[in-house]
């Protein structure tokens, strides 16, 4: 089961093992799913986010963010 960096509404990047990438596809990326986000440390509705539309920067800073270090 892969990780997948995801996308909360307040705008946070972060990543976690616990979305479930069957429902998910081209042109298929919502609605969200509510995860605790690690940075607001709040339940979030958060959406998996095209790796392609980020920096390697951004990317390698959301997986440093682990949603299920934290659960
Ligand atoms: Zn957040």
């Amino acid at each position: 089961m892969g990780r997948v960096v995801v996308r909360c509404a307040e705008g946070h990047l972060f990543s976690t093992g616990a979305f479930p990438m069957q429902n998910l596809g081209p042109g298929r990326l919502g609605p969200g799913r509510l995860l605790r986000c690690p940075r607001c440390g709040r339940l979030r509705s958060a959406v998996p986010v095209d790796l392609g539309a980020l920096s390697g920067e951004e990317i390698a800073r959301a997986w440093r963010w682990d949603a299920d270090a934290l659960a």
